[in-house]
């Protein structure tokens, strides 16, 4: 069984098998940017 995790964007509920073992988001350019997006916003506030 190989080992299928879920996606961490925040309104994602998708499983992938991450090709890479420190991948978070089922698709890195979608969910990662977006939670990229959030940490910069979040950071960003005054
Ligand atoms: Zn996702």
């Amino acid at each position: 069984m190989r080992d299928v995790r879920e996606c961490e964007g925040a309104d994602c509920v998708l499983l992938f098998l991450p090709a890479n073992p420190r991948r978070r988001w089922c698709v890195a350019s979608a969910c990662g940017n977006r939670a990229r997006v959030a940490r910069y916003y979040a950071r960003h506030k005054p």
